[in-house]
């Protein structure tokens, strides 16, 4: 597949990026860093979750609808959640640390900062997702991702239709992100959920007993 010359463009700025943000990265990224993300992003679960929800509804109706809602909330929910307060650390303004997390996951180019990515997710966030796979399935979730991206690309190009059962595998692999991984992360980080994604700090709650 020949690149564009955008897509040269930003490989380029990824591989410089890279280079100034790579080698230190790992040793001086700290755990407090992502706390201060996440507790200053409290609601950045919810576009995801909104989708998610909205897919399990569309997936009785109609699949191929409810498998383009998954893939929006897989691909949001591994962003906003896991990627990008990563990136927040590494890249202080806003603009570039949105472009690097977008390409983390649409780009194929980007498998090296991916790797330093999902480096500092194991240390901090303690999820390999390099080799995470869920109960269930004996491919990688992020195998998974990849496969239901393409059958979002035939459905967007092609106008092919998605079969219940990818349907509901997409819905698997996007609730998996966003009710397991991402609440595993918020408990490690000290915080809790309330109503499946919303961050709290307030440490009171745990033993008001409210959720
Ligand atoms: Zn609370």
């Amino acid at each position: 597949m020949s690149m564009s010359h955008e897509d040269y463009a930003y490989d380029q700025y990824m591989s410089d990026l890279y280079e100034e943000h790579g080698k230190e990265a790992v040793e001086e990224f700290t755990g407090e860093r992502l706390r201060s993300y996440y507790s200053q992003n409290k609601l950045l679960a919810k576009p995801a979750f909104d989708f998610l929800s909205e897919a399990k509804k569309q997936n009785e109706l109609n699949p191929t609808i409810g498998l383009l809602f998954a893939v929006i909330a897989m691909e949001v929910g591994l962003k906003a959640t896991l990627l990008k307060p990563i990136v927040h650390g590494l890249v202080h303004d806003e603009s570039s640390a949105s472009l690097i997390t977008d390409l983390t996951v649409s780009h194929t180019g980007m498998d090296r900062y991916r790797t330093l990515l999902l480096h500092i997710l194991k240390e901090h966030g303690g999820v390999d997702l390099n080799t995470f796979k869920r109960a269930k399935s004996d491919k990688t979730l992020w195998e998974e991702l990849k496969e239901m991206q393409k059958i979002r690309n035939s459905i967007m190009h092609r106008a092919d239709k998605a079969s219940k059962e990818s349907a509901d595998l997409a819905l698997d692999v996007a609730s998996e992100i966003l009710k397991k991984i991402f609440p595993e992360i918020i408990t490690r980080m000290g915080f809790h959920l309330h109503d499946g994604y919303r961050i709290c700090a307030n440490w009171e709650c745990k033993y008001k007993g409210s959720t």
